[in-house]
């Protein structure tokens, strides 16, 4: 057991020990300095079971865990609770981080209890709960108006239907015994990152841990008092059926901060689920302390409202930007038909070629080599621009090049080039290597690229602009450097 009685004092031998941890002393340097704190004590049996009143001693080994055991290795209920407890806490737990993080929480809640309501929480330490429990929480916590909660700090997460069982186990036995459960997650499990996703994925067992307060039912509300067609395209794009909100815990003892999202469920994912506004993240002291009136933590911003509103608002936005992408859509679409016809009129009757639009002009003169002339043209427009004299050389010797090293290139890969899907045409690659030159001597922009590799039949798996052109972009300096090109 990790307690035992001193002069009538409890002394808890795993915080003294995280005490000095988080001082940055290691296990072989604080054993010492507990032998000669404590070890005279135990010898004259000064410790005694918090449960049975019985002798008990210290227990300092190098590698496992400080303790506190019966003399005559008796049993009492506290050092069952105790036996079982460390049984799973072992199995389950990261060791260094939920020692620390049960620490941290115990510190608060007792100063909370101190400051906020003296004699109306009390909180013990779940193994020394009076009755004999099957699975023993970190904390056990009562309220005022009698209700009883069970507390855990989870650190262990894992994605096994096993551990999702042992935890469906542990709330069924908090309920047998009449305790609400309670659950905080190491933050380590926490799986968003808004530029990656709007959505976050849980494991099996987190999903067991989920909870519905006041706070997500007023998200829910408030998200069903905005127009239909906002609604719609919300649920239309993030794939959400119900907008029924429910929320979900972390902890993170490194920082003293806890974590809150409040998440709606995607309809096809297993595990998937869309993360309503922002993660909200407060310090543990308000996280732990106990909302009297929801009967819960504090797991709410204090700006919460205002962050409702907000969200709302970007809803609007969004969906505004939404239906101009789609007008500009149409836009394209129109447009890029128009060159399609240009182009197979010049295809019909080349000798229209001086009426066709300067891009397919370029596009002729690269993909059926027909112009001669056109050379001389971006000759002149090189040699005045980087001022090379043997030019028609360069570019040839350069084309020939380009062409010879076209596969190698081809196999190259660049970072973010799964956002652009090749279609039944060329690659999209082999598109940027037919355009180099005219991107290189400014005839065409990136913009043009962009659209010829459109129209070429490639689907860009993200439409926002900022996705699509770092890889082009990337992939034109890797033909520069294997070209030796510098500018
Ligand atoms: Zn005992």
């Amino acid at each position: 057991m990790d307690t035992a009685l001193l002069h009538g004092e409890e002394i808890n031998i795993v915080y003294e020990l995280v005490k000095y941890q988080r001082d940055g002393y290691s296990q072989q340097e604080i054993k010492p300095i507990f032998e000669k704190q404590y070890r005279a004590f135990s010898k004259k049996k000064a410790f005694k079971c918090l449960c049975c009143g019985t002798n008990v001693k210290i227990v300092l080994p190098n590698e496992n865990k400080f303790s506190f055991s019966h003399f005559d290795k008796r049993e009492c209920s506290y050092s069952e609770n105790y036996k079982s407890y460390n049984k799973h806490k072992d199995k389950y737990e990261n060791e260094t981080t939920h020692d620390m993080g049960k620490t941290l929480i115990r510190t608060f809640i007792e100063g909370q209890m101190k400051l906020l309501y003296p004699l109306q929480v009390s909180l013990i330490e779940g193994y020394k709960y009076k009755a004999r429990l099957g699975i023993v929480p970190d904390f056990i916590i009562e309220l005022p108006d009698g209700t009883t909660w069970a507390l855990d700090f989870l650190t262990g997460l894992k994605t096994s239907k096993q551990y999702s069982e042992h935890i469906e186990k542990r709330k069924a036995v908090y309920t047998a015994q009449g305790f609400k459960s309670f659950f905080f997650i190491d933050k380590q499990w926490l799986a968003y990152h808004k530029s990656v996703s709007p959505h976050t994925t849980l494991v099996e067992a987190e999903e067991k841990l989920l909870i519905k307060t006041r706070q997500d039912q007023k998200w829910q509300d408030e998200f069903y008092s905005i127009r239909s067609e906002e609604r719609n395209y919300v649920q239309d794009s993030m794939g959400i059926r119900h907008f029924s909100v429910v929320s979900i815990a972390y902890f993170n003892p490194m920082d003293s901060n806890c974590t809150v999202l409040r998440l709606v469920k995607q309809e096809s994912g297993n595990f998937d689920y869309y993360v309503v506004g922002n993660p909200l993240t407060f310090s543990i002291e308000r996280a732990l302390t106990v909302d009297l009136e929801e009967n819960l933590f504090t797991l709410y911003d204090e700006n919460e409202d205002d962050l409702i509103k907000e969200y709302q608002e970007r809803i609007v936005t969004d969906y505004i930007k939404h239906l101009t992408i789609l007008e500009e859509k149409k836009k394209e679409e129109l447009e890029s038909q128009k060159k399609k016809d240009h182009l197979d009129q010049f295809k019909k009757n080349p000798s229209s070629f001086s009426e066709a639009p300067p891009l397919l002009k370029q596009q002729a003169y690269y993909n059926e080599g027909i112009n001669a002339g056109y050379k001389k043209q971006i000759t002149a427009h090189l040699m005045k621009k980087f001022g090379i004299k043997d030019f028609p050389f360069y570019l040839e010797k350069k084309e020939d090049e380009l062409n010879s090293k076209r596969e190698k290139l081809l196999n190259k890969s660049v970072v973010g080039e799964a956002y652009i899907r090749n279609g039944a045409g060329p690659t999209w690659k082999s598109i940027v290597i037919d355009h180099f030159f005219l991107f290189l001597f400014e005839k065409v922009d990136i913009d043009q690229l962009i659209a010829t590799i459109k129209e070429s039949g490639a689907i860009f798996t993200q439409e926002k602009r900022s996705l699509i052109e770092p890889p082009i972009k990337s992939f034109i300096e890797v033909i520069k450097k294997e070209l030796k090109i510098k500018n």
